[in-house]
């Protein structure tokens, strides 16, 4: 067995998924005679020319509740499947909704690509199929990341700020990634002491909010979705000697509150967490108007409808 890639450092490291990847097809290829690691075999790794690796042969690195990470089919590479399971309260509520990874896979793959399109760095490489995506690896930070724009949700609950209310600015709340604890929010100093992030990391972390948030604002209000708050993840990549801080996880309904300008209908996870029922009628509305519509529907590039207020 022939094994490429430089991530024996990654192993060493708490928390981090990454794995050293033994690629398959290598042996008795051109790679044969080359040492451990040679410039020839970057010429293999060709993001958008992936080797297909049959589910069965797959190696499975972690599985959330809505998400399977597995190995890629290059080094510093995984792959990203959506699930059908809605959750909330920590798992207490659960139901498979046929349908809603592919959806979530679509919207999180056109959001993230027209991040990385602006300059904003995230791990989606590129979509592989309905319900996986090939992402780049990274070491995640311990920290959801909450942007508010509209009073709803916990911070409703929490300050007694009516739902809906704008908020005077964006508020950026921080909860350390712990199902046992119940994900509790925490401050700067908590994530400085406890070593999850520097304080440089955090203003890393803090500015990529910052412009997903004006970014994600503005497209939605385009198609007359009003971004209320969302929830994003951010990861270290690691490249040669170098560390940076990048978007990782996904943005979907499941991750943001979207409701519709004029009627303030809820087009987000709400509708699950809440009973409202019409989840995946929701969603298809959001894909609708983004312009992303099932393969064969329409020609893709069709682009965001304009809505008109
Ligand atoms: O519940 P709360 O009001 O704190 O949620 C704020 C935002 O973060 C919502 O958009 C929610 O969908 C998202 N969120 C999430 N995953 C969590 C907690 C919140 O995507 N575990």
């Amino acid at each position: 067995m022939y094994w490429i890639g430089q991530s024996d450092r990654f192993d060493s490291r708490p928390g981090s998924c990454s794995v050293s990847v033994p690629v398959p097809g290598l042996h008795g290829s051109s790679a044969v005679g080359l040492p451990f690691w040679h410039p020839e075999h970057t010429k293999l790794m060709d993001f958008n020319n992936t080797r297909y690796i049959p589910m069965s042969r797959r190696r499975r690195i972690y599985e959330g509740k809505a998400k399977v990470l597995y190995e890629g089919p290059e080094p510093g590479t995984l792959i990203q499947h959506f699930k059908d399971d809605a959750t909330a309260f920590n798992k207490q509520k659960h139901q498979v909704i046929e349908g809603k990874g592919v959806l979530n896979n679509r919207i999180s793959e056109y959001l993230f690509q027209h991040l990385n399109d602006i300059g904003v760095p995230t791990h989606f490489i590129r979509r592989l199929n309905m319900r996986e995506q090939l992402i780049r690896e990274v070491e995640i930070v311990p920290l959801e990341v909450v942007v508010r724009n509209v009073a709803a949700g916990s911070l409703s609950q929490r300050l007694g700020i009516e739902e809906g209310t704008q908020l005077p600015r964006s508020i950026i709340e921080f909860y350390y990634k712990n199902d046992q604890l119940n994900d509790p929010m925490v401050s700067e100093e908590h994530i400085t002491a406890f070593g999850w992030a520097t304080p440089q990391e955090i203003d890393d972390v803090m500015a990529l909010a910052i412009r997903v948030n004006d970014f994600l604002t503005g497209l939605f209000l385009g198609i007359g979705i009003r971004l209320v708050d969302f929830k994003m993840e951010c990861g270290r990549l690691f490249e040669n000697e170098m560390m940076r801080i990048i978007v990782a996880d996904e943005i979907s309904p499941d991750s943001c509150r979207l409701w519709d300008i004029k009627s303030n209908e809820k087009l987000d996870k709400d509708r699950f967490r809440r009973d409202l029922g019409g989840l995946l009628e929701a969603y298809t509305e959001v894909a609708k108007r983004l312009g992303i519509l099932m393969e064969n529907e329409r020609p893709a590039g069709s682009g965001p409808v304009l809505v008109k207020s």
